[in-house]
């Protein structure tokens, strides 16, 4: 095709994060595309430098305080002498700095032009780069992602956001995190297990909102039980900078001083200024790009994937919508991809993994009768151990007549790794009777999953 077009390229990808440098590089390495992609910041995009990758580091940061704990349970004689972000920071910009040579050279790899710019929409085939040049393009796909936001308040400018935690010189001693979404937690455990005094306030009633009631109570409970100062009904006022740290005025009429304040209030899709809507993009209310299910808008040469449509913002979602617009594309084999059924985990401490309905949604939407099946019990590792052991709960929602399961959910040590491996079976249409068929594997906590007999309770 592409002696045949008068553009300057087949394709051109705005943001080379999760979404753009997989649309890019499958395109120009595997259909032959003339491909090129702008990134304005960092190749990798969020996931990479500000996001899944660095957090994980974090998680797995954190843990080792309370390994050290348990190690000596079990007769090694281990001298601790704390965690030091001196030490640990280098080397987590340098695994970013490594990765994002990676991303690199796989486009260089595919022969993919790189332009380290921010680009705009310039009208339907054009894009406008910030050195003011042109690049025409057959189809033009906007990857831009998303950003944190913080709330319209005064004093908003003294907290910071994910985007900067990574970065912050020193570990906050008093920190208070603001917001109940999975960000916020995932950052109240780390820091908490990092050696920082946490406080979170939620301005809802229960952190982790739209995921299963029990599951976000338990994590909730072992959140507290862990030393963070969760305060749910709770949201803040107004920041000041005082000469001990921020003084925060919070909903409950109280000040309080914290020497860091991670603003963990939502995101907004990266559309302000791109030149979408003048081009004839349609937008939503949060400046999301409105796609179709193929991911094109309402211009037809302008396609969007990843968390600027604000679907499903995860990463693999953004690649697999990549993957689709590739094949859809390129392939001339359309493809819509798939929002159903998308396994998840939430790095909090203790983790969640979750897949298909939780017990609420179930109860709204599965349009038969439920069995609830769970299961709570104490880890064999720090039951042995004897020190503080966080809960486990494995919980399947069944439909009482198509025996489906059609939720799973599980919290404790590993529970991402095990909803991988549950999400194929849920995926696949497993019922409660195929589960129960299936061995254990003793001795786990996984095994607990085709071990639950009768459920716990029946509804409707
Ligand atoms: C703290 C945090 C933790 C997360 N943890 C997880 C997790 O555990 N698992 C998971 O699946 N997902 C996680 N996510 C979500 C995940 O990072 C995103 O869903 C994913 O990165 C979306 O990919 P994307 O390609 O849509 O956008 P992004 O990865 O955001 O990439 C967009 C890119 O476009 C660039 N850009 C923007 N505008 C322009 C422009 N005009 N010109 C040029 N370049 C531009 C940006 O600089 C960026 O590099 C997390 C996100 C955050 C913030």
């Amino acid at each position: 095709m592409s002696d045949e077009t008068p553009f300057d390229y087949d394709l051109f990808v705005i943001g080379a994060g999760s979404g753009g440098v997989r649309a890019a590089r499958v395109a120009a390495g595997e259909t032959g595309a003339r491909v090129a992609i702008a990134e304005e910041s960092r190749y990798g995009g969020t996931c990479v430098i500000r996001g899944c990758v660095p957090k994980k580091l974090m998680v797995f940061a954190s843990g080792y305080g309370r390994m050290a704990d348990e190690a000596r349970a079990y007769g090694w004689d281990i001298e601790e002498k704390g965690f030091s972000w001196d030490a640990f920071k280098p080397k987590l910009e340098a695994e970013l700095d490594r990765l994002e040579a990676i991303y690199q050279r796989l486009l260089d790899g595919s022969g993919v032009d790189k332009f380290n710019q921010r680009a705009t929409v310039a009208d339907a085939h054009t894009v406008r780069l910030a050195d003011g040049s042109t690049k025409t393009a057959k189809h033009i796909l906007v990857a831009t992602g998303g950003r944190p936001v913080k709330p319209d308040l005064p004093g908003a400018e003294l907290g910071i956001t994910s985007n900067e935690i990574f970065h912050v010189a020193e570990l906050p001693k008093r920190i208070l995190i603001i917001g109940g979404g999975y960000i916020g937690c995932e950052f109240a455990g780390i820091l908490n297990g990092l050696g920082s005094e946490v406080t979170q306030y939620y301005r809802g009633t229960q952190v982790l909102r739209g995921f299963d009631d029990e599951a976000r109570g338990l994590i909730a409970d072992e959140m507290r039980a862990a030393g963070i100062d969760l305060q749910v009904e709770t949201d803040v006022v107004k920041l000041e900078k005082d000469a001990d740290g921020i003084r925060v005025f919070d909903t409950r009429g109280r000040e309080t001083i914290f020497d860091q304040v991670l603003f963990a209030t939502g995101r907004a899709p990266n559309t302000d200024g791109m030149g979408l809507a003048e081009a004839g993009v349609e937008l939503g209310r949060n400046g999301e790009v409105i796609v179709d299910d193929f991911s094109q808008t309402a211009v037809p040469s302008i396609w969007a994937i990843g968390d600027v449509t604000d679907r499903v913002q995860l990463t693999p979602v953004a690649i697999r919508e990549g993957m689709a617009f590739v094949s859809t594309v390129f392939r001339g084999v359309p493809m819509k991809p798939d929002h159903e059924l998308i396994p998840t985990a939430i790095f909090t401490q203790p983790e969640m993994g979750t897949v298909g309905m939780s017990e609420e949604e179930a109860i709204q939407k599965a349009g038969e009768p439920l069995e609830i099946y769970t299961t709570s019990f104490k880890p064999m590792q720090q039951s042995f151990a004897g020190t503080a052991a966080q809960k486990i709960l494995m919980k399947l929602v069944v439909g009482k007549q198509s025996r489906k399961v059609l939720g799973c959910h599980i919290v404790g040590p590993s529970a991402g790794e095990m909803i991988q491996l549950a999400g194929i079976a849920v995926k696949m249409g497993a019922t409660k009777e195929d589960f129960d068929r299936t061995v254990a594997v003793h001795p786990t906590a996984a095994e607990e999953i085709v071990t639950m007999r009768n459920p716990t309770r029946t509804l409707g």
